[in-house]
């Protein structure tokens, strides 16, 4: 493709998604994909074409063959996982980033690439609320920055043993302690850092499912008693079934006591920080060795854009650190080089679509949409509490309500199977898409409010529609029942 031809098929391209947008925003596609598994496999051609093909016929089979297999997270009536960013600003940041080609091996290879990130890392450190003393790094997913915390957790228990025999030197095993509701990202991280999972330790909830410190003293202690090391503590800033907030001042009080490495993962719960009256949430922060927030989630910036913030920047550095001479350059001790704050070497100008989001919105309207949809979950809440048969099930910390239609003589086991069906029915229909999840052994329905075009009409006509599929999916049971 020539810059000309780019040219053409990039206007086309832009005006495409610009008149996607406007379509979700009318709200008349069905939410969830309408295909089945395989299908969209089955249209495509087994075999890579031999000769080019002219943009426009690519456009069209984006339209006729793709199209049906793509599930709308930016439709306003998109409730399920989590909000997951999509403003405009941000996609042209992506499409400067893949048009410049840039890689950030070093800081020579993209001095504004680094430096970008450093500025727009602090400009949000200082948003949040986080002390000075942090410095932040852009990591692709929360998954990855949880990887590298543990790991750094690992390195500095164990004396930097990845210089050594690794975890194989003979020591007592390392032990990390999360919540029973943390996301499985952190089991993930700590099997990967070499843990072993019988060296992982979900720590059980208190009444509104936030980690229970006495539970974790209790298990450092029985852990301690039986020869382990207590390595690190990983408390969650919004949780991922119910936005729980770890009670973090305690947790640190903890970790700083038993020389645990304390990571928080902010990555859902983290933009709230924004706003002063949650701050308290994170009362005791400035103890922690690393926190995660993801700006890719309700911050409105594209997925993937996880900011990654560490209060000793030496030890990361050396824990990271390879030093291959063709990478090395003459600035490198004026300069930061980020491939040695995570584990990839190349990485992409991923700080320009946080720059341009921040500069399109600006921190003053960021804050009113976050608030919004605060409101908004309350809103719902307040609905659901006074309509008889269903409950909330959880607090409404932030703006994930926690839902179960429970109907009067139904058993917990009836209502789970009710709750499941319901819910793929409300998305099966197209109207509005929500993700069950299980919390506390039970089923429960989480409408995660917070895309960019959601306003309370849309929770208004998610409310009815819910309903409404429930009403039918019980009645439909119940005729099921009597054949
Ligand atoms: N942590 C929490 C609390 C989450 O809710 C999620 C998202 O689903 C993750 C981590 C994983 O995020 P990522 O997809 O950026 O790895």
């Amino acid at each position: 493709m020539t810059p000309d031809e780019f040219r053409r098929a990039g206007h086309a391209l832009v005006e495409w998604i610009a008149a996607y947008r406007e379509r979700l925003a009318r709200a008349d596609l069905p939410v969830q994909a309408t295909v089945q598994p395989g299908e969209v496999i089955a249209r495509l051609p087994a075999a890579a074409p031999e000769r080019g093909e002219p943009f426009e016929a690519i456009l069209a089979d984006v339209e006729a063959l793709l199209m049906p297999g793509v599930t709308h997270w930016q439709h306003p009536r998109f409730f399920g996982y989590f909000p997951s960013g999509g403003s405009l600003a941000s996609v042209l940041g992506d499409m400067l980033s893949t048009g410049l080609g840039v890689i950030g091996l070093n800081w020579q290879a993209g001095p504004a690439l680094t430096e970008l990130e450093q500025v727009t890392t602090d400009w949000m450190r200082d948003l949040l609320g986080l002390p000075p003393s942090f410095s932040g790094v852009i990591q692709d997913t929360a998954s990855a920055a949880t990887f590298v915390a543990l790991v750094c957790a690992r390195e500095r228990a164990s004396n930097y043993c990845a210089a050594h025999a690794g975890l194989q030197g003979g020591d007592p095993p390392l032990v990390v302690y999360t919540s029973a509701q943390a996301h499985s990202s952190v089991e993930k991280a700590a099997l990967l850092a070499g843990f072993g999972r019988d060296h992982v330790r979900a720590v059980p909830l208190d009444g509104e499912f936030r980690l229970d410190v006495m539970a974790l003293e209790a298990a450092i202690a029985a852990d301690r008693a039986a020869g382990r090391r207590p390595c690190a503590v990983v408390a969650t800033s919004g949780t991922t079934a119910t936005t729980a907030m770890d009670p973090i001042a305690a947790i640190a009080a903890v970790a700083r006591r038993e020389q645990l490495w304390l990571h928080v993962d902010a990555a859902m719960g983290g933009s709230a920080m924004m706003l002063p009256e949650f701050r308290h949430h994170w009362d005791g922060i400035e103890a922690a060795d690393s926190v995660v927030v993801n700006p890719h989630k309700w911050l409105t910036v594209a997925f993937d854009c996880s900011l990654y913030f560490v209060r000793d920047a030496e030890h990361l550095v050396r824990v990271m650190s390879t030093n291959p001479s063709y990478l090395q350059t003459p600035m490198d001790a004026r300069v930061r080089n980020y491939r040695d704050w995570g584990v990839p070497l190349g990485r992409r100008f991923r700080a320009l679509k946080l720059w341009l989001t921040l500069r399109d919105q600006g921190a003053e309207a960021l804050r009113a949409r976050l608030r919004r949809d605060l409101d908004n979950a309350q809103w719902l809440a307040a609905q659901v509490r006074a309509e008889p048969a269903w409950e909330v099930t959880a607090p409404v910390v932030l703006q994930t309500v926690c839902v179960r239609h429970a109907p009067r003589g139904m058993s917990a086991a009836q209502v789970d199977e009710h709750t499941r069906r319901w819910t793929q029915a409300l998305n099966d229909s197209g109207t509005a898409y929500l993700t069950p999840a299980l919390v506390g052994g039970r089923w429960v329905t989480r409408v995660s409010i917070g895309i960019e075009l959601t306003e309370r009409t849309h929770v208004a006509q998610l409310w009815d529609a819910m309903r409404r599929v429930a009403s039918t999916a019980l009645a439909a049971a119940a005729g099921g029942d009597r054949v």
